[in-house]
Formats: structure tokens, C-alpha cells, sequence
């Protein structure tokens, strides 16, 4: 059996889609997506629908998983909050306006 192979998706219809290709390189499956993966090292992200969220999780390195919602369809720009004990993490929006703030604050100041 051949390694599942790890891709974004590519058009833009298939975000919030699970990118799972049907038969290996095939056309997407396309269901919603309901979860949302992590790769490490790689820091790609993947959609995946319920069905085919077993075989996602059988690729190597997969560091964190979340619901997939709104600003998940925002990745890769979206900043990916690892989940902890305490909460399960999220995808928070590129354009929350809280979010650029903090950033900016974050940002290195050059001396
Ligand atoms: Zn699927
Ligand atoms: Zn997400």
C-alpha cells in the first residue's frame, strides 16, 4: 500500500473541501472538510472530511488537529493556535483586526 501524499489544495474550490485524492492523484474527494490537520515539519495544513480522516492521520508527523471552521478556509495565512489540555485549538483570521495587532506588537523591533 502506498503512502497517502500530502497536498494543499490547489483550486480554489477545494478550500473547505477534503483534499483527499480518490485513488491516489485522482480527483478530490470534495466533502466539507470537518477537521483540520497540522504537518510538522512541513507546517502544510490539511482538510480532510470525516471518512478520510484516518488516512490523513496516517501520514507522518501530524502535530495537531482542530474542527475545521471559517477561518480554517484562511490557511495558509490563517494563524494556526495549537490546541493545549485546556482547549482545543483553531485557526484564528488573518483579518481580525485583533490578531494584526497583536503581530505587530510581536513583530522585532530592529535596533
Ligand atoms: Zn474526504
Ligand atoms: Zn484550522
Amino acid at each position: 500500500m502506498s503512502r497517502p501524499e500530502l497536498r494543499e489544495p490547489v483550486e480554489a474550490h477545494e478550500i473547505g473541501h477534503c483534499a483527499h485524492r480518490l485513488g491516489g492523484g485522482g480527483r478530490p474527494c470534495g466533502a466539507p472538510a470537518t477537521v483540520h490537520l497540522l504537518h510538522d515539519p512541513s507546517l502544510l495544513t490539511i482538510a480532510t472530511c470525516d471518512e478520510h480522516l484516518p488516512v490523513a492521520l496516517a501520514v507522518d508527523g501530524i502535530a495537531d488537529r482542530h474542527p475545521y471552521a471559517h477561518a480554517c478556509t484562511k490557511s495558509p495565512r490563517a494563524l494556526w493556535r495549537v490546541s493545549t489540555p485546556e482547549r482545543v485549538g483553531f485557526c484564528q483570521d488573518p483579518d481580525d483586526e485583533a490578531l494584526i495587532a497583536e503581530l505587530r506588537e510581536a513583530e522585532p523591533v530592529n535596533a
